[in-house]
């Protein structure tokens, strides 16, 4: 989280504009919830630039609730094609079965989910009501650089893409996707909000057995007030879209200013293990994470000690997940250069000290 948005928040906690509510406390239909979220919607539309034939849904359920919630709404029981390069790609896939055919049309695991299938060796189906992809997939550490062009490979199906780890880290080309689906909790605000992004003529195809509360359709009609939204998740996350229009790197503002500063942020921490003997990092440089950067100590016998000493300055969360090992750097939007400076300071003062 920005700390700008934190100090915000603590700032109205107890009284937001003069109301004499905390968002908290108010009425998800009262007029000054409304006014937070509309201006929410507003603000993320131009953060992302949100084409007007795209509706923007703030649901609940996270990533893996839209892990089913996208084939009860796509699928219409018919083939998915799932490109399937990291953990939650396959977790996706897992979960779309229960509600359709879904077949694995490309595939990383031979690389151990450590270089991007070119989208010209992807198989896909003539009829497939959808393709998901993830787009940045957190635990390994690879991301698409370029989103793929459907139309281009013969497809018809519209593309779905989950951009939990990455949204609003860099641009979206809207042209070449139908759905995009993220968690709320890594790039925007707190856990509980679920982001859905969905081209208009997608809705309305949704299977009997889909809840109402998770029908695209139903959500759209309501403007995300079919049943309670999560309120406070939707006003934090809205403090951080306006701080993210804030942002600006020379004449770049929002996304693209955002975007620069991460390829920098990224640059300089891949640079650093890629010159080092001590660590290193096995994705393909042209496919590599720009949020999430997972590295490993050569010599893992000195992971605990890497871990107390980072702690001790308080650089923390660097543990790798524990399917893939190691260490894992998260630098989302709200960290800044300086913080991944820090730890490159500390990797290199480490790795002087043990080499
Ligand atoms: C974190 C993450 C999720 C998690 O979803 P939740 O249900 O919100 O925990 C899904 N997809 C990706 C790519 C993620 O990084």
């Amino acid at each position: 989280m920005p700390e700008a948005v934190l100090q915000r928040a603590a700032a109205e906690m107890l009284d937001w504009q003069g109301s004499g509510m905390g968002v908290m406390e108010m009425s998800h239909r009262g007029k000054e919830f409304g006014a937070i979220c509309a201006q929410a919607e507003a603000d993320l539309r131009q953060l992302l630039a949100v084409p007007e034939d795209f509706h923007v849904l703030f649901m609940q359920g996270g990533g893996l609730g839209e892990n089913a919630i996208v084939p009860m709404n796509l699928s219409r029981g018919g083939q998915v094609d799932f490109v399937v390069t990291g953990s939650w790609s396959v977790k996706s896939h897992k979960e779309a079965q229960r509600y359709c055919q879904a077949k694995v049309i490309a595939s990383n695991a031979d690389s151990k989910h450590t270089r991007m299938p070119d989208p010209s060796t992807w198989e896909l189906s003539a009829d497939a009501s959808y393709v998901h992809i993830c787009s940045n997939e957190t635990i390994h550490g690879v991301e698409f650089q370029t989103l793929p062009d459907l139309a281009a490979l013969g497809s018809q199906a519209p593309l779905v893409i989950d951009f939990s780890s990455h949204v609003a880290s860099r641009s979206v080309d809207w042209r070449r996707v139908g759905l995009a689906f993220g968690g709320a909790q890594k790039n925007l605000g707190p856990a509980g909000l679920t982001l859905v992004i969905v081209r208009d003529d997608l809705l309305g195809h949704a299977l009997d057995i889909c809840p109402s509360a998770f029908n695209y359709r139903t959500v759209a009609d309501n403007q995300s007030m079919y049943n309670t939204p999560p309120t406070w998740a939707i006003y934090v996350a809205g403090l951080t879209f306006q701080w993210l229009l804030q942002q600006s790197e020379g004449a770049l503002t929002g996304v693209a200013a955002m975007e620069q500063r991460n390829q920098a942020k990224a640059r300089l921490l891949y640079d650093f293990i890629d010159a080092s003997p001590f660590y290193e990092n096995k994705v393909s440089p042209d496919c590599r994470s720009r949020m999430n950067v997972p590295f490993f100590l050569v010599d893992e016998t000195r992971n605990d000690d890497f871990l107390s000493g980072a702690r001790d300055r308080g650089l923390l969360q660097l543990k790798g997940h524990k399917s893939v090992g190691g260490m894992r750097a998260s630098i989302y939007n709200a960290m800044p250069l300086e913080g991944v400076q820090a730890l490159v300071d500390y990797m290199r003062e480490f790795e002087r000290s043990h080499a």
